[in-house]
């Protein structure tokens, strides 16, 4: 039994990850601000007594005594994280200094939830972790991106300055049930057009390329890093099947018998053309890849949403 913190806890991915721990006999200090998570995801955690909810911010100080810390506080939709794209800094960056100085004063090991957004743009393909990255630093997305470049930086220094012990996951697009309705991201926007028979909206000509993880891949592989020896990362984890988003529209048409039509958008700025991560170190360090495959995760998507449209 550990003592662990998860920020972000109420989140998509983080309300899954609490859900794991508890059930595997943790602690759980669950901390959130509920910007862009929700009580509902970890509702039923609620009056368990290995869990707790608080909520935080994470620009301000935190202090618990804790052996681990999952660190995924942070809007993850570009809508979401460019809403306020100030707060969105300082979340990345005053965020993870707190979640360090915590670490550092309890000796406990931290993991960041990073992401392929630190490649940008990128020139090679696929994406491996030796690869520097082609971002903008003056952009629309910047503040996601430079904030998560920036708080890599502060884990890996406070690494070498006082020995803390980091692990830092690239997360790649992850989806599954709990995204949330007005999330605005790639599958959570076609599934809900496709089940409302509304028009399936792409960005640009749907030539872009992305790969798309389940959650309880990524959950495993967040799991692992955590409790790997000798091994920081950065490590990429996602789901090494690339999609157009033109054939991934399809796919979501299709999966949901709907009778939706295709448009198309104008692409916003700086969004990347390709995207695919190399999982070869994740396989290496964490005997890990995915196996769920992408028609079995998004059936288990769908019918998430099709029971919570049902509810509204
Ligand atoms: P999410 O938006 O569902 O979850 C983020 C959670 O953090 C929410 O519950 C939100 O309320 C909380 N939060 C935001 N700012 C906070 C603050 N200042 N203090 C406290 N809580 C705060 O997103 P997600 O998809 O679950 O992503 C979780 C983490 O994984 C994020 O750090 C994200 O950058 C990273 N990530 C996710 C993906 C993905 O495809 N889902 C890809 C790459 C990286
Ligand atoms: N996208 C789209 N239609 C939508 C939402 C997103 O075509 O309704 C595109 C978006 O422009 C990007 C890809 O899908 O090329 C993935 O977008 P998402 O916001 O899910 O995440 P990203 O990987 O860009 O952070």
């Amino acid at each position: 039994m550990k003592r662990i913190l998860i920020t972000g806890g109420a989140g998509f991915i983080g309300s899954h990850l609490c859900e794991r721990l508890v059930n595997e006999g943790n602690d759980i200090i669950c901390l959130d601000n509920f910007f862009t998570g929700s009580k509902d995801n970890i509702r039923h955690l609620i009056n368990n007594n290995r869990f707790e909810l608080i909520r935080h911010d994470i620009i301000k100080e935190y202090f618990a005594e804790v052996d681990m810390i999952y660190n995924l506080a942070c809007p993850a939709s570009p809508v979401h994280y460019q809403y306020n794209p100030i707060k969105t800094v300082k979340t990345s960056v005053m965020g993870i200094i707190n979640m360090l100085g915590l670490a550092k004063r309890c000796k406990a090991r931290i993991l960041q939830a990073s992401t392929s957004e630190v490649y940008g743009d990128p020139k090679i393909h696929p994406q491996n972790e030796e690869y520097k990255g082609n971002v903008n630093p003056i952009g629309i997305r910047s503040c996601y991106d430079e904030g998560k470049r920036c708080a890599e930086t502060l884990m890996m220094d406070y690494h070498r300055q006082n020995n803390v012990d980091i692990k830092i996951a690239r997360i790649f697009n992850t989806y599954g049930p709990k995204m949330a309705l007005n999330d605005g991201r790639v599958v959570s926007n076609f599934i809900l057009q496709a089940l409302k028979n509304e028009p399936v909206t792409i960005y640009g000509d749907g030539s872009q390329t992305r790969a798309f993880c389940y959650v309880d891949d990524m959950v495993e592989a967040l799991i692992r890093l955590m409790n790997s020896e000798n091994f920081t990362g950065p490590v990429n984890l996602g789901n090494p099947h690339e999609f157009t988003i033109l054939e991934f529209a399809k796919l979501i048409i299709k999966l949901t018998n709907s009778n939706s039509k295709i448009v198309f958008a104008p692409l916003p700025s700086d969004d990347p053309i390709q995207r695919l991560p190399d999982i070869s170190l994740a396989k290496e360090k964490l005997a890990w890849e995915p196996k769920i495959d992408i028609e079995t995760g998004l059936i288990k998507t769908i019918q998430y949403f099709e029971n919570v449209l049902k509810t509204l």
